[in-house]
């Protein structure tokens, strides 16, 4: 059983974080209302005050969807492919007790393994991960949003006080004070989120996440980039009507299921494994099309993805064997006939 558990001490404490961030969204709403909460009837405030609210409204939808949904666990039972090398197997978090699949990483602070883990974000208190991304982009969109017209809003006022301030060479009111803390806080806090935000967008152009970004170890860039056009599906779906929204239904699902990937460059496979691990897993290449759990299920007529689960019964015996036969005989080639396997379990039966 795996031990992990959803309330850590990190999670509980993150969410006095939550309200922290909550209560910054708070002071600048109500300083931009402060100012033009009383002009509501001039129409483009009227307009103004329109789309500040309904950006608001779409960033705590984003950003409640962004902390309250599984970014993905990893499925139960889940194995690893027949044909994968030590390297992967070796994939195996034992704090979960689980195989991770590709792309799939262990948070310390949720303490559980997550699927295509972009990274912790302390701001929702979740993990971005393959469910929750398009919800975490469309926070930063609505948040950026938001800022942008805080910030234009709020430089009017700011800038007269300025000039008030200036030329008196005295501040009237501790109201002033607190109309520079907001300015400075959204100015600040728009800059940044602006960087943030273009990171990110590069990252989904090209497949990537954040921790991927900074594996340094992996030197092939783009290893599952398969085109701006795709990528983008990927995280956002392909309803193009739900992509501004923080939903997803049926249409609007990432592609995929965050357990298979497919990499468009696998030359790096070989980087970091072992010197006898590449004899391994030559030895272990089937010559013909598909993996061991694929000729069991054609053979066994078992519809449904053969991928997953763990290792057929007899395959460590059959695999000793093969090794076996090959360290006797090095001039056989190397390869494991695609038919011998079910052959060998007919003998074994
Ligand atoms: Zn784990
Ligand atoms: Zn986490």
């Amino acid at each position: 059983m795996p031990r992990t558990s959803p309330l850590t001490c990190n999670k509980i404490l993150g969410n006095f974080f939550v309200v922290f961030v909550l209560m910054v969204i708070s002071f600048v709403y109500f300083n931009v209302i402060n100012i033009y909460g009383p002009r509501y009837e001039e129409p483009i405030i009227k307009v103004f005050l329109c789309t500040f609210h309904m950006s608001l409204f779409m960033l705590l939808w984003s950003f409640f969807k962004a902390m309250l949904t599984d970014p993905g666990i990893v499925p139960p039972l889940w194995g690893f492919y027949m044909g994968d090398s030590e390297n992967k197997r070796r994939r195996y978090c034992l704090m979960c007790h689980v195989f991770k699949p590709e792309r799939c990483h262990h948070c310390s602070a949720c303490n559980r393994c997550v699927l295509n883990m972009d990274h912790h974000c302390p701001w929702i208190n979740n993990c971005v991960g393959f469910y929750n991304r398009k919800f975490f982009m469309l926070l930063l969109v609505y948040v950026l949003l938001s800022s942008y017209q805080s910030v234009f809003s709020l430089s009017f006022p700011v800038y007269e006080k300025i000039l008030k301030v200036a030329n008196t060479r005295r501040v009237d009111h501790y109201d002033d004070l607190i109309l520079f803390a907001a300015f400075s806080l959204t100015l600040l806090l728009t800059i940044t989120i602006t960087l943030f935000f273009k990171f990110h967008v590069r990252l989904i152009m090209t497949n990537s996440t954040t921790i991927e970004s900074m594996d340094k170890k992996n030197s092939v860039k783009d290893t599952y980039n398969k085109g701006t056009r795709a990528n983008w599906f990927q995280v956002f779906g392909r309803n193009k009507l739900l992509w501004l929204l923080p939903v997803t239904g049926i249409s609007g699902k990432p592609i995929g299921d965050g357990v298979i990937w497919t990499q468009e460059n696998v030359n790096h496979a070989d980087d970091d494994v072992p010197d006898n691990e590449n004899d391994m897993r030559k030895s272990l290449t089937l010559s013909g099309t598909g993996n061991i759990a694929q000729i069991l299920a054609k053979e066994n007529k078992i519809q449904g993805s053969p991928k997953i689960g763990p290792a057929p019964k007899g395959f460590e015996q059959f695999r000793q064997a093969e090794l076996k036969k090959k360290e006797e005989s090095d001039t056989k080639p190397s390869s494991i006939d695609s038919q011998s396997f079910p052959k060998y379990l007919n003998r074994m039966k």
